[in-house]
């Protein structure tokens, strides 16, 4: 089967074919759980769109400290059914859904106390590794193992050594978020899928009480357009309550906002061969490779202010690095920053009796006909979040569906990606890249890595590195255009790469070579270009003063103060 594209001929397609009959289902929003209901339901056999309002994954779904995991935390909560649920959700990801972008990861515990607490964290994670063997799989990470100081020194050397007095090490998964929620879309493509980018659900179209569909503005060109649909799908995250307006009523779900951040540090800072899970006062903070980067975090804070740009504030970065130096034997300081993200978790408050609960984490809700709601959950669970929300789409369509088949359906790239892998030598000789540079393809690209490949035969100027950004290649920016998406500047350097994180310029200084590239393929003036990049520069500039901030009202203030791009004028070309 071949993957199906979402460049921007294929958006104004999916919006016409949207407008032009009634689907089965219209999902709203593209964060990794709206992305998930619309390949549940498209590979149900089910006609359905999707609508995001900005770019996929612009919410919560690529702020997150970017685990694929149960949550040791959650154990000590004794929640063991949550926790065995998230595990099986990994061993299936790992291994047969996505095994080109969920990858292992290790993590040190270090142990503070002598005594009491190696056999408390041990009996822990050995549980922990216990629940992770999902049925017909194996648990598709190494076991844990128990560490004397100094043999966990000789893995993490950046630890200062009265820190603590043993370790335990055990494994988790990771994934590059935004990139998986893209996939996954262009998976429910692939199946049929209508799915368009920066448009925006503005209403909901009625017959009486039943919700027969949205109204919905398309952003790029202010348009705005009818999408009928037998139901609907609220997948908004924190947005919820403001859906939920939309429709009228109180609504039977609330959700409120947490905000949580991230800094990105170089490699070279720490130096250990594995994860860091440390012990906080209200929870745990994470220090996680990330290619030649660490990422360190989170934090826990409620957010009541602006929801589509969380701000970091001082006090959050120094939250952070108070925590990690008091481990580490050379402390990190405000210059070895790299990056900066902040994101907000979808947290259920207050859902009344009527409500489904369909575990302890997430809730689905049917308050009207024709219209389903989904919330909370982690990233982790996403498939069963999206497994649930249909069943209640198919509970109203008073038809026969088949049930989710999703636990059986390899994403786009998964097929064929483990038999290149171990080609890689091959394709490097044949490509005249580098194996290095093929395998961080093949990472980000799976089987779909030929794709990237023939964009640069069609254009060998395009297999030089980005100037100041030389993990990626020039073709990976128009691709992002052509094959996954992208509408913007922003979008492919926050999310279809992460050198807006990666870099201490923050895609400055990679702005306008991106901005040139993605020109052909997006049908840009040389206007457009130099707006793009004008915006992003001020974006980038916005983020780092509020990160000056002392508080949250302040970053806030700041951070807003940088307008969103303005939609393009300029004719789309194909
Ligand atoms: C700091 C932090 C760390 C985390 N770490 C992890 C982790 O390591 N592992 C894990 O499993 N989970 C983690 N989580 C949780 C996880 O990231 C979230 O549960 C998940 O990403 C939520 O996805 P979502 O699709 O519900 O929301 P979102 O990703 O926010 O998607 C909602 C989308 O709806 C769109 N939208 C809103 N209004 C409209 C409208 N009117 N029309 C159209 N579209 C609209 C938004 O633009 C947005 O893209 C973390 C969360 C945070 C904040």
């Amino acid at each position: 089967m071949c993957a199906a594209r979402l460049g921007p001929a294929e958006r104004s397609a999916a919006l016409e074919r949207m407008a032009a009959r009634e689907l089965d289902v219209v999902v709203v929003g593209g964060g990794v759980v709206g992305a998930g209901v619309a390949l549940d339901a498209a590979t149900r056999g089910l006609d359905t769109g999707l609508v995001e309002a900005r770019d996929f994954a612009s919410g919560t779904s690529s702020r997150s400290s970017k685990l694929i995991h149960g949550g040791l935390r959650y154990l000590e909560q004794l929640n063991f059914e949550l926790v065995r649920e998230a595990l099986q959700e990994r061993s299936l990801l790992l291994q047969r859904i996505a095994p080109h972008l969920v990858r292992p990861v290790p993590f040190l515990f270090p142990m503070t106390h002598r005594f009491w607490e190696r056999p408390y964290v041990g009996a822990g994670v050995a549980l922990y590794d216990t629940l992770g063997l999902a049925t017909g799989l194996t648990r598709g990470v190494p076991g844990h193992r128990h560490l004397s100081r100094s043999r966990a020194l000789r893995l993490a050397p950046a630890l200062k050594k009265s820190a603590f007095t043993g370790a335990v090490q055990y494994w988790d998964a990771q994934v590059d978020d935004a990139r998986y929620v893209m996939t996954l879309l262009r998976t429910a493509a692939t199946y049929g899928a209508h799915v368009a980018p920066r448009t925006q659900v503005v209403g909901f179209l009625r017959e009486g009480e039943r919700v027969t569909g949205v109204r919905a503005r398309d952003l790029e060109s202010g348009a705005e357009l009818e999408i009928r649909a037998r139901q609907v799908v609220n997948a908004t995250g924190v947005w919820t309550d403001d859906i939920q307006e939309l429709v009228g009523g109180r609504g039977q779900i609330h959700v409120r906002a947490s905000k949580g951040i991230h800094l990105v540090v170089p490699r070279d800072r720490i130096h250990s061969l594995t994860g860091l899970i440390l012990r906080t006062e209200k929870s745990v903070l994470f220090v996680i490779p990330w290619g030649r980067h660490w990422i360190i975090g989170t934090t826990d804070t409620r957010w009541t202010l602006d929801k589509s740009h969380p701000a970091a504030s001082r006090a959050d970065i120094d939250y952070l690095l108070d925590h990690v130096n008091a481990v580490l034997s050379v402390p990190l300081t405000r210059d070895d920053v790299e990056g900066v993200y902040a994101g907000l978790r979808p947290l259920l408050s207050g859902e009344s009796e009527e409500t489904s609960k369909l575990s302890r984490e997430h809730v689905v809700a049917h308050p009207v006909p024709g219209l389903v709601m989904i919330a909370g959950g982690k990233y982790t669970t996403y498939r069963v979040m999206a497994r649930d929300a249909v069943d209640a789409v198919v509970h109203g369509l008073d038809q026969r569906v088949p049930p989710s088949c999703t636990d059986r359906v390899p994403l786009v790239g998964a097929e064929g990606y483990q038999a290149l892998w171990n080609s890689r030598h091959r394709l490097a000789h044949s490509s005249g890249l580098h194996v290095a540079r093929i395998e961080h393809l093949l990472q980000r690209y799976g089987s779909l890595t030929g794709e990237v490949l023939e964009v640069v035969e069609g254009d060998p100027s395009l297999g030089r590195p980005l100037t100041g950004a030389d993990d990626y290649l020039r073709a990976e920016i128009v691709y992002a255009a052509t094959h996954e998406g992208a509408r913007h500047l922003n979008d492919v350097l926050t999310r279809r790469t992460r050198i807006s994180i990666e870099t201490f310029h923050r895609g400055q200084a990679v702005a306008q070579e991106a901005a040139e590239l993605l020109a052909g393929p997006l049908g840009w003036t040389g206007e457009q270009v130099k707006r793009e990049v004008e915006y992003f520069t001020k974006r980038v500039e916005a983020e780092r003063c509020s990160q000056e901030q002392d508080s949250d009202q302040e970053a806030d203030a700041i951070r807003l103060g940088a307008p969103e791009i303005v939609p393009v004028v300029a004719p789309e070309r194909a």
